[in-house]
């Protein structure tokens, strides 16, 4: 599982020893797509502060 292969944040770098409440986020938005959902490549790890930012800017992007 990706998260414990890289357990901080890749976008501010935070920890789960930090403190950091780690989430994986898809790159691209699976929708259903099981191939996407679980695609390795399609994933990062980001703290969850992070994870809202980056969700907010796709939620705007798609507006
Ligand atoms: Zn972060």
């Amino acid at each position: 599982m990706k998260l414990k292969e890289t357990p901080f944040c890749v976008r501010c770098g935070i920890s789960r020893n930090d403190g950091a409440q780690l989430e994986v986020h898809h790159l691209r938005p699976p929708r259903g797509d099981e191939t996407l959902f679980f695609d390795p490549d399609n994933l990062v790890v980001v703290c969850s502060s992070c994870h809202k930012v980056i969700t907010g800017y796709e939620i705007a992007r798609n507006r």
